[in-house]
């Protein structure tokens, strides 16, 4: 039974904005506001182009609370068996670990443990080694700044090494920090898992950041995620954690994200409008299980 904690929302800025000028942050802010989201989780995957403290005023004028994700990249990737592009990589988690502390919201998740792409082999067991490691590394320095790293399962065209909630979980026991947890989205639960319930239950007490995402990434309820499963999973083990809604369109993201992600047709062209249809989607089943 869910505790009736209320689960805060959040919504991926890729929504609202494909880059991170000071405009695109307020209006990303402005529309998350808006559309009724209390966080905003925020693209790092190049943390150079974020203006940490005019983002965080900002987000605070605002009342939003600000968190940070990434994908790593094939030359800066920490799982590669190459010891200078497994520097490179986590030299890039240490500038977004530092943007994300800043913000304040006390996260940074997504692909930090494997570069953000195909990979045409599978791993290789010296790069995992380099990944747990470093991620070692990473959490420690991350618990100093009360934040907390997620590592997020990903469907097996965007990596090799973390696919599903059990691998994510085998990892984290590998690094035996405290405050690495199981970033799970719907969208690659829906293509790897035997079914969301598994998925949730293997993730067990590790499960710290849920993404909400449909299984062609555009509006909630169209596509063949099982989100109401989803929720009642969620309900079921007292989850009341943050839950962000994902959802990507060339009209709006980078073409290099869109690239990576496989993102080639628009599934909507108004963020504004997918935005609130995912919040009355979301909090509708939140709280038909309170
Ligand atoms: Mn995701």
């Amino acid at each position: 039974m869910s505790t009736g904690a209320r689960n805060p929302l959040g919504i991926h800025a890729a929504v609202f904005a494909g880059g991170w000028s000071p405009q695109e942050c307020r209006h990303a802010v402005s529309a998350a506001r808006a559309t009724g989201y209390d966080v905003l989780e925020i693209p790092a995957l190049d943390p150079s182009a974020i203006d940490m403290k005019d983002t965080r005023r900002v987000l605070d004028d605002a009342g939003l609370t600000g968190v940070c994700s990434l994908g790593l990249d094939i030359d800066a990737d920490i799982s590669s068996p190459d010891p200078a592009v497994a520097q490179r990589g986590e030299e890039r988690l240490f500038d977004a670990l530092e943007i994300a502390a800043g913000l304040g919201g006390g996260y940074l998740g997504g692909v930090v443990y494997s570069a953000l792409g195909k990979y045409n082999r599978p791993v290789d067991p010296r790069g995992r080694d380099n990944a747990v490691a470093a991620i070692g590394r990473v959490a420690a320095r991350a618990a100093e700044e009360d934040v907390t790293l997620g590592l997020e399962p990903v469907n097996r065209y965007e990596s090799n090494l973390i696919n599903t909630a059990a691998q994510a979980v085998q990892f984290i026991d590998d690094v035996g920090a405290g405050n690495v947890v199981v970033h799970l989205d719907i969208y690659h639960v829906n293509i790897e898992e035997r079914s969301v319930a598994e998925a949730i239950a293997d993730c067990g007490e590790h499960l710290g950041y849920v993404h909400v995402g449909e299984s062609h990434r555009g509006y909630l309820g169209t596509g063949s995620a099982d989100l109401d499963g989803l929720f009642r999973s969620l309900a079921d083990v007292g989850y009341d954690g943050t839950i962000t809604f994902e959802s990507f369109s060339r009209a709006v993201i980078s073409p290099d994200l869109s690239d990576r992600l496989g993102v080639w047709r628009d599934l909507w062209d108004d963020g504004e409008d997918l935005a609130r249809h995912a919040r009355e989607f979301m909090a509708a089943r939140l709280s038909a299980r309170a």
